[in-house]
């Protein structure tokens, strides 16, 4: 049987309870090298045998699990944040099924949620928005055109871009072509949750590139853009409103 686990932003305590037990009494253990934190792999067995996908070609990696499923032992292949988002899990899944390999799929704390935690941010603000967008900008890998940062630029939503930080000065451009003014606000979390390694930048999209520049991040870094990190129009939640009748209580006015 092989699990799928999302291990988490960065803070090994960020993985779920489900995944923890699940890590501990793996026999093989496949990490996601480049961007998991190794801290995590404490909660394995001494005797587990660990392999860091970051040097391994897809095929090795699915060698390893057909292997120990012959021995009849426990894989667990760790992802980093959850599985299902910029995982590359989707082709593993299909290639284990058509070999006949068991799995299933554990989910973890992605970063973009991990980032909100860090800013202490709601991305979904009543009065504001009440859609928040994953993407990341079109680079080496292709993002299709339907969904260029332009086009979803113009729903005015709280955008998390994932992969991209290499290219704010692309991103800022593409969103100031949008409509977006050039005091829009923009936060960039490097290392969400990682301890003693994480750094928040609060900017605005005229400041953000150089703010960035600044703190030399380029790599495993949230950018979250949008009117819900500004404080002003901000409208209060119906949920606590006394005005407001739920399932579990009445208006009082
Ligand atoms: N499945 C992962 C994403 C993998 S793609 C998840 O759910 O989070 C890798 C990208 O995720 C990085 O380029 C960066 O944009 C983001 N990322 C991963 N860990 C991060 C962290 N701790 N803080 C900020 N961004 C992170």
């Amino acid at each position: 049987m092989v699990h799928i686990v999302g291990a988490g932003p960065g803070d090994p305590d960020l993985i779920t309870v489900k995944g923890q037990r699940l890590l501990s009494e793996a026999d093989v253990v496949i990490y996601a090298g480049s961007l998991v934190n190794e801290d995590i792999l404490k909660f394995c067995k001494p005797e587990a045998e660990i392999y860091n996908s970051a040097q391994m070609m897809f095929e090795e990696i699915l060698h390893v699990m057909a292997l120990a499923e012959k021995a009849g032992k426990t894989t667990v292949r760790l992802h980093t944040g959850d599985p299902s988002i910029y995982g590359a899990t989707q082709e593993q899944m299909d290639a284990m099924r058509e070999r006949g390999i068991e799995f299933d799929v554990t989910p973890g704390v992605s970063s973009f949620l991990a980032a909100a935690a860090a800013l202490k941010q709601e991305y979904t603000v009543p009065g504001i928005t009440q859609t928040v967008i994953i993407t990341r900008r079109g680079g080496r890998t292709p993002v299709p055109d339907t969904e260029s940062l332009k086009k979803l630029a113009q729903h005015q939503t709280t955008l998390c871009i994932f992969l991209s930080v290499n290219l704010l000065d692309d991103i800022k451009r593409d969103l100031m072509s949008a409509g977006f003014k050039s005091s829009t606000p923009v936060a960039v979390v490097y290392k969400a949750s990682w301890p003693g390694e994480e750094k928040i930048i609060k900017g605005r999209l005229d400041t953000i590139v150089q703010q960035v520049k600044e703190a030399k991040i380029d790599r495993t870094a949230m950018i979250i853009i949008g009117h819900c990190l500004s404080s002003t129009n901000r409208q209060q939640s119906k949920l606590y409103s006394p005005t407001f009748s739920h399932m579990f209580r009445q208006a009082r006015f």
